[in-house]
């Protein structure tokens, strides 16, 4: 992946290009909202407000510092359905690639409070398995670090779905 500022090649891993060292928005790419309000909601990573962003069919907080996100989980489900093409094709060496770099390298003990009530999120391994591993609350739905929605889309587009079918 190239960095959208200079074209430089990306880090596996993290946002930041090593050339420009500007922080490439991939999560935002993925959704075009018409509308933003500062919410009084902080990042749960950086303490900044969040943005409320939205677009004539979803809903979600953004930080622009980290590129994270808050989504609801019917919410998800639709940007995902959305973004999601048909047509992928199963590549086991890039889905193990994607396994292997995860976008944000915070360790995996590591828990973050959920932006609206507080309480620890936890952590889950997006379908068991992908290595793409996310933040849940269990009422306000996911928190998506820089870059992992955009992960998850590739990972669907390399056959990650067919993959736990046939190989449970
Ligand atoms: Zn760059
Ligand atoms: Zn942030
Ligand atoms: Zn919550």
């Amino acid at each position: 992946m190239k960095c959208i500022f200079c074209s430089a090649p990306l880090p596996k891993t993290g946002l930041n290009c090593n050339y420009c060292h500007k922080l490439n928005p991939l999560n935002a790419k993925l959704f075009e909202s018409n509308e933003s309000v500062i919410s009084e909601h902080l990042c749960p990573c950086c303490d900044v407000n969040l943005e409320i962003l939205k677009s004539p069919t979803l809903t979600l907080e953004y930080c622009k510092v980290c590129d994270g996100l808050l989504i609801a989980e019917e919410e998800f489900e639709k940007l995902i359905a959305y973004n999601i093409n048909p047509l992928s094709s199963f590549n086991p060496y890039y889905l193990r690639f994607i396994h292997d770099h995860p976008r944000d390298n915070r360790k995996k003990s590591q828990f973050h409070p959920c932006p609206i009530c507080k309480e620890l999120m936890s952590v889950i391994n997006y379908k068991k398995s992908s290595g793409i591993i996310l933040d849940v609350c269990e009422e306000h739905g996911f928190w998506l670090d820089g870059g992992e929605l955009q992960q998850i889309i590739e990972w669907y587009a390399v056959g990650g779905e067919k993959k736990e079918k046939n190989y449970p």
